[in-house]
């Protein structure tokens, strides 16, 4: 899916990989806010907000709503912790700022850009990334904040199928079909099994009227992942790159993006290659990446929209000033 309108852009992905008997009203729920989202941000370049501003305002809403895997309703770690991650990339003079292991931070975005914007380095992790978040006086809370219900049971379920999640998965009836090991009773939550409340990352990119691009990523990462684990999403080039040319957000398995080095590849085909935006990301997507692992939404200075994915789903939505607009999850 291509649009070529000139004018801004804009893309939200709220995470790759859908069970494909996710139930309807969980379905109207992701896409209810990825709508809310992306009107935000609509409305915030109808304002003349720069691409940087808006992917920023874009992923601390989605990172606020307890939906996706971001800020509250983190995916947690094996210990049932919360270490969330995210980076921003400003494509003018490509500049970026990344954030890793935040455990008190609300909002992991807002940091990363002060990463960005008020430190000499472009990435810190853990204790020092806390640190600087306290020195920058952004709002903090309690790691419980970010620990729903949802995900608490989730955990448990990955524990059982002694996997590590990255999508939503139902178990059948006999098991959890997809997982290396099978679980025996899926546990029930108002009658539905636990994994459909499975959580998702979620990542924004834009070129403003001026032709500027920015890509911003958020995630808790993957559910049951080993405490000090560090996804794409943080990583620059990875799961977030923008330039002069584009901006890309990835989602998926962050171990199979980092290896393709997903955001920037689909820079550098339409640097060096000469592809269309879309062109370049079906080419990294068929050519960059394991089968059935990941996907991914870009912006190019164009005033393009492009996406694609090899999982079986990818909740997002897109729009362009001439007034289109599409929210889906499937192909
Ligand atoms: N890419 C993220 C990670 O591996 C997970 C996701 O996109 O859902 O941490």
């Amino acid at each position: 899916m291509e649009r070529n309108m000139g004018g801004w852009a804009i893309a939200v992905h709220g995470g790759a990989g859908v069970d494909p008997n996710l139930p309807q009203q969980r379905q109207e729920e992701a896409k209810q806010v990825l709508s809310r989202c992306l009107n935000l941000g609509i409305d915030a370049l109808r304002s003349n907000l720069s691409a940087v501003d808006v992917v920023e305002l874009v992923v601390r809403e989605l990172e606020t709503d307890p939906v996706f895997n971001s800020g509250r309703g983190s995916a947690l770690t094996a210990k049932g912790t919360v270490e969330m991650e995210s980076s921003i990339m400003d494509g003018s003079g490509r500049r970026c700022g990344a954030v890793s292991g935040l455990t008190t931070v609300k909002n992991p975005v807002s940091l990363a850009r002060l990463v960005m914007e008020r430190s000499p380095h472009s990435y810190l992790a853990f204790a020092g990334a806390e640190d600087f978040a306290r020195q920058q006086g952004v709002e903090v809370v309690d790691n419980e904040y970010f620990i729903t219900e949802e995900n608490v049971g989730m955990l448990k379920l990955a524990k059982e199928a002694n996997t590590i999640m990255f999508d939503y998965r139902i178990p059948a009836a006999g098991g959890l079909e997809t997982c290396s090991a099978v679980v025996e009773s899926p546990i029930l939550m108002n009658g539905l099994p636990i994994s459909v409340y499975a959580p998702e990352t979620v990542g924004c990119v834009v070129v403003d009227s001026q032709g500027r691009c920015a890509a911003a990523t958020s995630t808790g990462g993957l559910m049951n992942k080993m405490s000090g684990r560090i996804g794409d999403s943080p990583l620059i080039g990875a799961g977030t790159y923008a330039c002069n040319i584009c901006g890309v957000s990835c989602t998926g398995e962050g171990e199979a993006i980092i290896r393709g080095t997903l955001a920037r590849e689909v820079a550098a085909v339409m640097e060096y290659k000469g592809l269309g935006l879309q062109e370049a990301v079906d080419f990294v997507i068929k050519e960059r990446l394991d089968e059935g692992k990941a996907g991914l939404i870009a912006v190019s200075n164009k005033g393009e929209v492009a996406w694609g994915f090899n999982t079986t789903g990818m909740f997002r939505g897109c729009a362009t000033e001439d007034g289109f607009m599409e929210i889906g999850i499937w192909d």
